[in-house]
């Protein structure tokens, strides 16, 4: 024998109840002597909860009533043929009239008690049942009805009553004799009073109906059917990536639903566990899906913790004071007084000095438990042997469960570090002694980010996400979207990488979507659906959404963006960017970035503010970190000045060779930009800082290329025209570095703590000699690479190579 349970949204509708009925009807034709319980349809539950408290403020609850009667008779003209449909008809009517007539009493009185509410709700699942138990009448006639508040027995808690084993387990067992032939459709979440007064086993409850008729029936399994695929690491409403756990013990689920995993009513694996009888849950829309067992094994499993679950409103109380030093009966009376007041203590914390406990309740309850803890304790507090408990409200508890975890060191370290990275603040933190859970107190604000980074750092054979957002949508911006577009796929299945445009900005436009802008139309809808580009916004906006693993990439050239990095950081969000502008300023602001990212542990990646794609800072970086010492940095970094000097060889004069180099596009529109050397020397700058050295953009020695006349030219004809009367210049430098058999290079030194830039001539000895094109070379002269230093070489601009860069920096982050 078997219980089959059907939760609401299964008896929802009339599709979802033909579900049903090929379940049942399968589980019966195979023998399996299925008892069926079924909750109120969808929604209703809640519904007559309304319709009760409007009554009784008279609040007219007409419309609702017949919106209840209409649901149920669409169920009986689709699903009963029209023969038998009228006996159904008035047997509904009969109770919805019943119901009415409760209604007006409230009314009347207008006073709800909290046994008139049970009564009232109870129709939900009285009408449920009855309906669904004739449309199957129809295909199997063993088909009855059965209202289970004759049966399950309760004390007189209304909305939440508990149930008297003996009696119930007596009234159960007799069914198993004069209804054995029967199909069975048993109302789940009532019972009675010894008065025989309806009563509720609080919400969910039909869950735990199952297991107390599964339990005394012996069946071989209780199946939770429901609308997802069993019992999921987190709620999948708010975890995307929640997946379904095949095998969970007794303990584990307890611990899930109790911190709030929907799926399953807490109380119900009491029963089960004690008989030893597996839960099983199951998707009804799914029905070949084998679900997640319950059992009393939590099984093998190839992570460290089987789910993370949270309640989403907790108030906190915390309790302080020298009184409670020693005491050893202080959180005993504490305690029991809470717990005789019916007030439901989710969690505690106690200091080890004593000092403080912390605990946490639902909000409901916590000016009273405040008030009850200044009455027993008034003698303490007058003494000021304990301070005034303080309450703290839109508190959330996050828990991460498994019989794993016990076995497993550093299940906190990594659940805080996930935490602690998303700018997630702890407030408290238990352990429960079994090491099954530990549970920490965040603000509700943050749970959201919370159970999806923590999903993430603990489920990490997962993909990982990466929310970005991009200022930026130039050559650089828009060949990484292009980027990240083509490797999409690629990304998520060998390095389990998802990386989401969260939001997208230029001087023009901004737009959002925290599922992620469609890369392939995104221009598109900037324009379309872009609000008007304000920076401020953009940041602010990107920080209230909240998002965890978020990105804020810089592909613009503007200083604008980098006022914002240190406030972008200080929201736990990393940063990648390809402008330079924020590491090449003061120093000062340099080392704040620096400090802010690592404080807030956040990563800070700018690998193409030098050499774009080529890796260089992080070559200088693992060089630094290895312990080795950097004797000398030599570099050519400017492509734009490495192809103007490859090509004023032979006849070409400088002139015409920076011309062609313009109208080829190797140039800033004005080529001092680039020959004056300001791009370089930041260049350098970096590196120097990045080596250790703390220096000013004033102390760098830039040696000229052009001669003061160019330089002071006001316009780039003026330029020009100054550039050809200079020909001479160059040309004895041309000469002269042909006699000598060597080739002119614009070279960056770092050497000593000291960083020059300046015209030299090498020869073919020199490294590089070679350099063609417009390409970078820098070598690294360090202890370890001391008689032959380590180069690297290679394009150090384009839009398709630094958008290359920025994109494996943004791999990278959170690595
Ligand atoms: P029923 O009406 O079948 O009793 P419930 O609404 O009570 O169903 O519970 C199922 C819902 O619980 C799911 O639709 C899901 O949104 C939610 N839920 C929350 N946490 C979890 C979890 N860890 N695993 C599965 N479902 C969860
Ligand atoms: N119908 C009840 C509720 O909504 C019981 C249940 O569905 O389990 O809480
Ligand atoms: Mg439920």
């Amino acid at each position: 024998m078997k219980v089959l349970k059907f939760g609401g949204t299964s008896v929802g509708t009339v599709e979802s109840i033909n579900a049903v009925l090929a379940i049942v009807k399968k589980s019966f034709e195979a023998g399996e002597k299925p008892l069926v319980v079924l909750s109120a349809m969808s929604g209703v539950t809640n519904l007559l909860t309304t319709m009760a408290e409007n009554a009784a403020a008279r609040v007219p609850f007409e419309n609702d009533l017949k919106f209840l009667e209409e649901r149920h008779f669409e169920v009986v003209k689709k699903l009963i043929a029209v023969k038998y449909q009228n006996p159904v008809f008035t047997k509904l009517k009969l109770m919805l009239n019943e119901l009415e007539e409760i209604l007006q009493g409230v009314s009347a009185l207008k006073e709800l008690s909290a046994q008139s509410k049970d009564l009232i709700v109870s129709f939900g699942e009285r009408l449920s049942n009855y309906m669904v138990s004739k449309v199957m009448e129809q295909y199997v006639e063993q088909a009855s009805y059965l209202d289970a508040s004759h049966y399950i027995k309760t004390d007189s808690n209304f909305g939440n009553a508990h149930v008297n084993e003996e009696i119930t387990q007596q009234l159960i067992q007799s069914l198993g004799h004069t209804h054995s032939d029967k199909l069975l459709f048993v109302t789940g979440f009532i019972g009675s009073n010894e008065k025989g007064r309806v009563t509720t086993l609080g919400r969910g409850g039909s869950d735990y109906t199952a297991a107390i008729f599964g339990a005394v029936l012996d069946v071989t399994a209780i199946e939770i059917w429901t609308d997802v695929n069993g019992m999921l690491t987190a709620d999948p409403r708010i975890v995307k990536k929640a997946f379904s756990q095949p095998v969970l013990s007794y303990t584990e689920a307890m611990e899930l639903s109790y911190f709030g995993a929907k799926v399953i009513y807490p109380p119900t694996m009491i029963p089960a566990f004690l008989k030893k009888i597996p839960i099983v849950i199951r998707n009804t829309f799914e029905p070949d899906f084998t679900g997640t067992v319950i059992q009393f094994e939590s099984g093998k499993s190839a992570y460290p913790i089987k789910g993370i679950s949270s309640i989403s409103d907790i108030s906190v109380i915390n309790l302080s004071g020298s009184g409670m030093i020693g005491k050893s009966g202080f959180s005993g009376r504490l305690f029991t007084l809470l717990a005789r007041e019916q007030i439901n203590v989710v969690l505690i914390t106690q200091s080890s000095s004593e000092h403080s406990i912390t605990f946490a309740v639902h909000p409901d309850d916590a000016k009273k438990a405040v008030s009850l803890i200044q009455t027993e304790f008034e003698l303490e507090l007058e003494a000021n042997k304990l301070l005034t408990p303080s309450v703290e409200d839109n508190l959330s508890v996050l828990a991460i469960v498994g019989e794993n975890m016990k076995r497993t060191p550093g299940m906190s370290g990594r659940l805080f570090y996930a935490l602690g990275r998303n700018g997630i603040n702890v407030r408290a933190i238990a352990q429960g002694s079994s090491e099954l859970n530990i549970s920490v107190i965040i603000g509700k604000e943050n749970l959201e980010k919370a159970l999806n980074a923590v999903h993430d750092a603990f489920f990490a054979q997962l993909k990982k996400t990466l929310n970005v957002f991009n200022v930026g949508t130039g050559n650089i911006g828009s060949t990484l979207f292009r980027q990240i577009l083509e490797q999409h796929d690629f990304l998520v299945e060998n390095n389990d990488i998802e990386i989401k445009v969260a939001g997208i900005a230029n001087s023009r436009k901004m737009l959002f979507n925290a599922d992620g802008i469609d890369l392939k139309t995104w221009d598109a809808q900037l324009d379309a659906d872009g609000e008007v580009a304000d920076l401020a916004a953009f940041i602010d906006r990107m920080k209230a959404m909240n998002l965890p693993n978020c990105v804020f990439i810089d592909n613009t050239a503007s200083k604008l963006p980098s006022t914002y990095y240190e406030d972008v950081f200080k929201a736990n969000i990393s940063i990648v960017t390809c402008n330079k502008i924020a590491n090449s300023g003061e120093y000062a602001q340099y080392a704040l970035l620096r400090d802010t990212a690592r404080k807030h542990g956040v990563d800070f990646f700018y690998e193409t503010n030098v050499g774009a794609g080529l890796p260089i800072v992080r070559v200088l970086k693992d060089l630094m970190l290895s312990g080795d010492r950097i004797v000398k940095i030599e570099a050519i970094l400017s492509g734009t000045i490495s192809y103007i000097f490859n090509n004023f060889v032979g006849d070409a004069s400088f002139y015409e060779t920076v011309k062609n180099a313009q109208a080829l596009g190797y140039t800033e529109p004005d080529p001092r930009d680039d020959l004056g050397g300001v791009d370089f020397m930041r260049k350098m700058l970096i590196l120097a800082r990045d080596a250790g050295h703390q220096l000013e953009p004033s102390a760098v020695d830039l040696g000229a290329i052009l001669p003061e006349t160019c330089l002071a030219a006001t316009s780039v004809d003026d330029f020009y025209a100054e550039l050809l009367k200079a020909d001479h210049y160059f040309n004895a430098l041309k000469e002269q570095a042909a006699s000598e058999n060597k080739v002119i290079r614009y070279i960056g030194k770092l050497e000593d703590g000291q960083v020059s830039i300046a015209l030299e001539m090498v020869g073919e000895n020199h490294p590089f000699y070679a350099l063609s094109g417009s390409d970078n070379i820098i070598s690294f002269t360090t202890e370890r690479y001391k008689e032959r230093p380590l180069v690297v070489k290679g394009p150090g601009a384009g839009a398709e190579v630094t958008a290359a860069g920025v994109f494996a920096d943004l791999v990278n982050v959170g690595a």
